[in-house]
């Protein structure tokens, strides 16, 4: 059993040069642009060669609803990649990058945890490949040009008021959520009410994740709505010219990072959209990329599965062209006793019939995501305290349900703990094979669709929508947009929009504040409650701890 810090596990990593992680691939040095001995983007020619090739197993790795610490989804991730690669399968694993705000702000890393981790973790969870940087760039480029030109004349007619397109940075700042800005009189414009969101809340970050190539991001920069004109027409980021030189900006971060895993297998971390107002899921480029080069890609969904693997199938796999062979469902034993009613504080207690009440929770999960038509696994991510009992509770209870729950000790053990896992992954995606089908087709109306998912997935009796919401919807239809999927923001800890009503919930409607079009990414946001885009610091935030010590390394990361 490990007593070590995520951190110190990371630095004891035996890393290899990122040139034979390529190799394990089939990528030649020449097609990886270094940056630094152990992380490298894969060059564009390369992955432009690889379109005839077939594409390997994706698994998707997806969660019931968590706790607030996460139930290890991307721990998993990367101990399935390793478990698939000791039993001999060439696996590679696609995960988001990590976003500053959290890294500073509540302890928890991105690049999974224990002995299944990405590393380097220190540069992964900070500023990495600098493609947050370029994606922050872009986004504050189109800001700046959108004032801009209203400053110099306003050709375009813009009404200041309906200013949509706000700025970002990649920090948890309340302060800068409603700001007033162009104080100061005539040099310095017209002053308007506006604001930041977090990097990971742009737009621009959901189009890298969903751009199937450079051309395909600059078209899609070129079609976000920034503005509306005072009859409400649509003004948009090609409208003020800025779309060829966000392309610029961006035209590296667009490429796949590829890095290893503690046991030296590939990793590409790419990409880092919010799973709330976006889809939660890596850049379908090195989804694809990896695809062509691996037999086993896995991948993770961001939040349970009622938001991101909904998301992940109906979002990136209908946009992507790709679907998932078969479907882990990470459960853990507290976050079932979260669900049993059982209170955060509570969770070190052995509770047999919590984690039975629970167990419905997941239940649901699993119907769900067979009802995509994919083969489904639950993972048992074992921590240290949870008794025999307890797991048998779930096992038991998934063998119910028609489904394997497999225990899994990654995080203490490394592959070790996932063979059985792999092994079972493998029967799945080469055996009864997958029948995936969307939740819904793109003809269905809007309204419809939000419908759809909160009737079928989160089990809403219905939905309730003002008449503002509805018209909004009938707009962009008329306008050309009905086609687009629809992106739920709601929690994370409910199949409700309310936090507290764990497990699962029946005799509730889902009430839909507001909509959004993210013209540029391609769907419809549903907000669902309230949704934060630019979070705040909590009151001792872990970069109070964060420092370095004599050796130059860095403490308090996790
Ligand atoms: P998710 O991707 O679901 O948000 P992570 O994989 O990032 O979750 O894990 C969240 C945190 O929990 C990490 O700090 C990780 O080290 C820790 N963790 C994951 N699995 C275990 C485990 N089995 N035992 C102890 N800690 C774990
Ligand atoms: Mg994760």
């Amino acid at each position: 059993m490990s007593h070590k810090s995520d951190i110190e596990i990371a630095r004891e990593a035996a890393k290899r040069p990122i040139q034979e992680i390529g190799a394990k691939l089939g990528i030649g040095a020449d097609d990886l642009l270094p940056y630094g001995h152990d992380k490298a983007k894969v060059s564009q020619p390369f992955i432009d060669g690889l379109a005839d090739r077939p594409d390997g197993k994706l698994i998707l790795v997806t969660a019931i609803n968590p706790t607030p610490a996460g139930e290890g989804k991307t721990t998993t991730t990367v101990g399935l990649g390793d478990g698939l690669n000791r039993i001999g399968k060439k696996a590679a694993i696609c995960i988001r990058e990590a976003s500053l705000g959290p890294c500073f702000g509540m302890k928890g890393g991105a690049a999974g945890g224990g002995y299944a981790q990405v590393v380097p973790m220190e540069e992964m969870n900070l500023h990495f490949t600098g493609d947050f940087h370029a994606i922050t760039s872009a986004h504050n480029l189109l800001s700046a040009m959108i004032d801009n030109h209203i400053y110099w004349g306003n050709a375009l007619g813009i009404d200041q008021r309906r200013v949509v397109w706000r700025r970002v940075m990649d920090m948890n700042d309340r302060a800068l959520r409603d700001i007033v800005t162009s104080l100061g009189g005539v040099p310095n414009g017209f002053p308007r009410q506006t604001g930041f969101d977090i990097t990971v809340a742009s737009e621009v970050m959901a189009i890298l994740c969903l751009a199937s190539d450079l051309a395909d991001l600059e078209r899609r920069l070129g079609d976000i709505i920034v503005a509306y004109t005072r009859d409400k027409a649509p003004i948009t980021c090609r409208d003020i010219g800025a779309d060829g030189a966000m392309a610029v900006l961006l035209k590296d971060a667009i490429q796949p990072n590829l890095v290893q895993t503690l046991e030296n297998n590939p990793a590409f971390v790419h990409g880092g959209p919010f799973a709330n107002i976006a889809h939660g899921c890596n850049s379908v480029m090195a989804t694809r990329t990896a695809l062509k080069l691996a037999d086993y890609v896995v991948t993770e969904a961001g939040f349970g599965a009622d938001l991101g693997a909904e998301k992940f199938m109906d979002i990136k796999c209908r946009k992507a062209g790709i679907s998932p062979d078969a479907v882990v469902i990470v459960a853990t034993v507290r976050a079932m006793k979260m669900n049993g009613g059982v209170a955060k504080g509570d969770l070190g207690a052995e509770n047999v019939a919590a984690v039975q009440a629970g167990c419905a929770n997941l239940g649901r999960h699993i119907e769900n995501v067979k009802s995509f038509g994919v083969p489904v696994v639950v993972a048992i991510n074992h921590f240290a305290g949870d008794t025999e009992a307890e797991i048998a509770a779930v096992t038991d209870y998934v063998a119910g349900q028609g489904s394997e729950a497999v225990l899994c000790k990654h995080w203490a053990e490394g592959s070790a703990g996932t063979e059985a896992l792999a092994e079972r992954v493998v029967a799945l995606a080469e055996g009864e094979g997958s029948a995936f089908s969307p939740l819904y087709p793109d003809e269905m109306g809007l309204l419809e669709k939000i419908e759809t998912i909160a009737t079928r997935i989160y089990r809403a009796d219905g939905i309730v929508a003002d008449a503002k919401v509805i018209k909004q919807l009938e707009e962009w239809e008329a306008a050309g947009f009905g086609h687009l999927p629809v992106c739920m923001a709601k929690t994370q800890y409910s199949f409700t929009t309310d936090p507290t009503a764990r497990g699962a919930p029946t005799g509730f409607s889902i009430p839909v504040r507001e909509v959004r079009l993210s013209a540029g990414a391609g769907f419809v946001v549903a907000i669902c409650g309230e949704i934060m885009t630019m979070p705040g610091l909590p009151s001792a935030p872990a970069a109070e701890t964060i420092r370095l010590n004599e050796a130059g390394d860095v403490e308090g990361l996790f």
